[in-house]
């Protein structure tokens, strides 16, 4: 059954075309969605409802990972009951879904000749459709891919890719803030714009390096979230204005991109 709302969001039950375990914990998983994938764009995300049952009620969110003509691909990471599910789903089963929602990042802004590509774990999930549009908006990119181990790292269909690790297994040895600063001089005279997803205490740490450095940052922030369309009123995330007057938004609905200058970390 397809649901069309004023905007534009549909209720679809997609297929599975199949489902790749990539590490112990990660997966791919391919939809057959051709009401809906040509209107996704980089940063969006749907709201999946893991399995026919009544546990788990609630629909989970993730982000677009890819869309490959009438196919859409989602990167879970197992961390519940819910992403346990996902990561046995097989070819053939169906998912009902929420989508598209959230506003996306903005690949098309043009203060920027270089988009950098900050992820943290599984915040790699909706790197690798955002650095497809830049690319074909002839944007440069460089990604900066963070987990806390080796076997944790994640890139796929990226370029330019510089890896660090909490504990050195790969690549530079320490978190990506710290990264992004050794490299930062090397970046001198361009024109830059962070583009981030992670745990929010990276994302927390990005922000205040960028906001110090005067990079524009944008940031799409980890919550738990409920409904996905403004109902349930289980994402309330802390926005400051340019009087600095912080006000409650829904991440569902003023998200999940947020620019760095102003959204409001819990510390
Ligand atoms: C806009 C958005 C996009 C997302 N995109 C992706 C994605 O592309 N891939 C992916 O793997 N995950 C993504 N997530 C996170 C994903 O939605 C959660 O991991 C998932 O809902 C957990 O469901 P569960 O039933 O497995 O966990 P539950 O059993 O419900 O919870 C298990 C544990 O995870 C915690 N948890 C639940 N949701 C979140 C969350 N959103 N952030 C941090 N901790 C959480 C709970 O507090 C609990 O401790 C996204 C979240 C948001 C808000």
């Amino acid at each position: 059954m397809q649901i069309e709302t004023d905007n534009e969001i549909f209720d679809l039950a997609l297929e599975v075309i199949s489902n790749e375990q990539l590490t112990p914990s990660i997966n791919v998983i391919v939809l057959h969605a051709p009401e809906v994938a040509s209107r996704f764009k980089a940063g969006q995300f749907m709201e999946i409802k893991v399995n026919d049952s009544l546990f788990p009620l609630l629909r989970r969110p993730f982000s677009i990972h890819r869309v490959v003509g009438e196919q859409i691909e989602i990167m879970s990471k197992v961390v519940g009951i819910g992403t346990r599910i996902l990561y046995r789903v097989k070819a053939g089963e169906t998912l009902q879904t929420l989508a598209p929602l959230g506003n996306s990042f903005g690949y098309d802004k043009d203060d920027f000749d270089l988009g950098i590509l900050i992820s943290g774990g599984i915040g790699v999930a909706p790197m690798a459709m955002l650095e497809e549009t830049l690319r074909a908006r002839g944007k440069d990119v460089l990604n900066i891919v963070g987990a806390r181990t080796a076997e944790e790292l994640v890139t796929r269909y990226l370029t330019n890719v510089h890896l660090a690790t909490d504990d050195g297994t790969a690549g530079f040895k320490g978190n990506v803030v710290s990264l992004f600063s050794s490299i930062l001089p090397s970046l001198k005279g361009k024109r830059l714009r962070v583009f981030a997803c992670g745990p929010n205490p990276m994302l927390n740490a990005l922000s205040k390096f960028c906001n110090a450095h005067e990079i524009p940052c944008e940031v799409s922030i980890e919550s738990t979230m409920g409904c996905g369309i403004g109902i349930c009123y289980g994402c309330p995330v802390r926005i400051k204005d340019a009087n600095g007057k912080v006000h409650n938004k829904l991440l569902c609905q003023y998200g999940s991109v947020i620019d760095a200058r102003e959204i409001v970390f819990e510390e």
